[in-house]
């Protein structure tokens, strides 16, 4: 069999498929290498019973929608994939047990400060222009990018002056200073959790790309879960002369003598390729390479960064219909205290943590006079006790599981225990089996202090250069989520597929 390729993608999650599907379209030979028998990595599917759950999308932001699309519509459809989209048109729910607030934030920028206002009166217009920032912030990267990351400081700090103001400060100093009251605040931070780091520390570049995008276009999912995404991408891959392998897991990065990358090794085969785009995080590439060839520089950076947050998740298949449940919001965040740093420090006793009912979008998505619940409470790799043993490891998750049920049944007056037919539950060690990832980080690096959006964007050139390796995936520029995952293996896959053909 012929070893050699254009290009070597390692990992089929939405980073290296996205990245697979551009080499495969730009008519390079492409090979993408995943270590499971079914591709998607977080984007894939799992059957309990007569249910098929749904492992990891609650929303996907930046879609939009045919007729005005945002850039994950726009990276699928140029790729040639046909999804069906389906769209929550409130943003969330969200229940403060001490109660403060029980209220829904509406999409749509008006109706999104409308409903803000309508809890903590006369913040609308502060809240309005805290969005406003957005196309600010993405005119100053563009910007960046175009003066391939050497911007001229005067044209930043006269062009770009909310960029700068913006770049080195977290949400709530960002929001305070336009005058949103804490109140305010603590309601539209409650979207912390699905960034993985509180409000108080994440950057507010982060927070404004996706709350922003979630405002304006509404959070979307496909019809047919995250699987149907993974799977067209593997169609685009294939039908342009891709090949994708499955049950193959790569154990070993090779390198030439000038240090440049050869190939790797998967199933004991060595494969060679003119350039490797890993989805794995760069910890574990390293891990998998002689740390010889790695420039120092590189093992420094990814010794000095945390790994993001992860999650505990309970799928529940109900043997009730979602009337009878009696929930009628796609996404509900419940919450003890109002503060995401308490909500951060008090997980696993009264922090946040999400509940998701899919059939209030998509009615069918469990058999009739059923429904399906999906509960999220993001925690950390750690927060596993260290001294549990593996016997004991199931009843561990069982009571935690337990507890969040009662718990939710409670906050929603409704009754799940006795409907519950079939039950899953994942932990941080779930997905450190399953991923592969350092913890079980579900986010890549944690979005913090220095390892920002910005430091990132420009330290793009030098932070990981090993000539002819690339990454992709939430590991990467932009950090976590399904969109951010398919812009950087969009962008990745045509900077190589660019470089190869001559044209970089
Ligand atoms: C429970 C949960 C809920 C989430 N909710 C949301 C949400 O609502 N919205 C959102 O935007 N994001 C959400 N996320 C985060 C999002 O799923 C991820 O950020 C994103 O999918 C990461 O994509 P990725 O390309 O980095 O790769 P991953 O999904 O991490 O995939 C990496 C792939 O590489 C493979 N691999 C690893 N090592 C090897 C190896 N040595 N050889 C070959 N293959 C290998 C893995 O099997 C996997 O298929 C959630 C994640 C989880 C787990």
């Amino acid at each position: 069999m012929d070893n050699r390729y254009d290009v070597i993608v390692v990992g089929a999650g939405n980073g290296g498929l996205a990245a697979a599907a551009n080499t495969a379209k730009a008519g390079l030979k492409t090979l993408l290498l995943e270590k499971h028998n079914l591709p998607g990595g977080c984007a894939t599917s799992f059957r309990r019973g007569r249910f098929e759950f749904e492992p990891s999308l609650h929303e996907l932001c930046s879609v939009g929608t045919a007729e005005k699309p945002n850039t994950v519509y726009k990276v699928l459809d140029e790729l040639g994939t046909k999804i069906n989209w389906e769209y929550e048109h409130d943003i969330f729910r969200v229940i403060n047990k001490a109660g403060n607030y029980d209220l829904v934030l509406k999409a749509g920028i008006e109706d999104f400060c409308q409903s803000v206002d309508d809890a903590v009166p006369g913040c609308k217009e502060n809240v309005r222009a805290f969005l406003a920032l957005k196309p600010k912030i993405d005119a100053a990267i563009a910007y960046i990018y175009a003066m391939k990351g050497k911007p001229k400081g005067l044209t930043m700090l006269l062009k770009h002056t909310d960029f700068m103001r913006v770049a080195g400060h977290t949400v709530e100093q960002v929001m305070t200073a336009l005058g949103i009251p804490k109140a305010a605040q603590d309601i539209i931070n409650t979207y912390w959790g699905y960034l993985g780091v509180p409000t108080d520390e994440l950057n507010a570049m982060h927070f404004l790309n996706m709350v922003h995008d979630y405002v304006v276009d509404g959070a979307a999912m496909p019809r047919h879960r995250s699987h149907e995404m993974s799977l067209a991408l593997v169609d685009v891959i294939v039908k342009n002369g891709g090949e994708v392998r499955y049950n193959s897991e790569v154990t070993k990065f090779l390198y030439n003598e000038d240090g440049s990358v050869a190939g790797v090794v998967a199933n004991g085969e060595e494969l060679y390729s003119k350039e490797v785009i890993s989805n794995v995080i760069p910890n574990n590439v390293f891990n998998m390479s002689d740390q010889s060839v790695i420039p120092e520089q590189n093992l420094k950076l990814a010794n000095a960064r945390d790994f993001g947050i992860s999650v505990a998740t309970i799928y529940l298949g109900l043997d009730c219909s979602v009337e009878e449940l009696g929930l009628k919001d796609y996404t509900v965040f419940i919450q003890g205290h109002p503060d995401p740093r308490v909500q951060n420090d008090t997980r696993l006793d009264d922090g946040l943590y999400i509940v998701n009912c899919l059939n209030n979008v998509i009615p069918d998505s469990s058999p009739e006079g059923t429904c399906t619940l999906f509960f999220t409470m993001p925690i950390y790799g750690g927060d596993v006790p260290k001294d549990l043993k593996p016997e004991d490891y199931k009843k561990w998750k069982n009571a935690l599981a337990k507890k969040y049920i009662e718990d939710a049944e409670k906050a929603l007056n409704i009754s799940i225990m006795p409907h519950i037919e079939e039950i899953s539950v994942a932990t941080p060690v779930t997905f450190a089996r399953y991923l592969g990832t350092p913890e079980g980080t579900i986010y890549g690096y944690r979005l913090s202090g220095w390892d920002n959006l910005m430091a990132r964007t420009a330290g793009e050139k030098t932070d990981y250069a090993i000539p002819g390796l690339s990454f992709c995936g939430g590991h990467y520029i932009r950090g976590d989520g399904y969109s951010c995952a398919y812009i950087m293996g969009d962008t990745i896959g045509k900077r190589v597929a660019k470089r190869i053909k001559g044209g970089a």
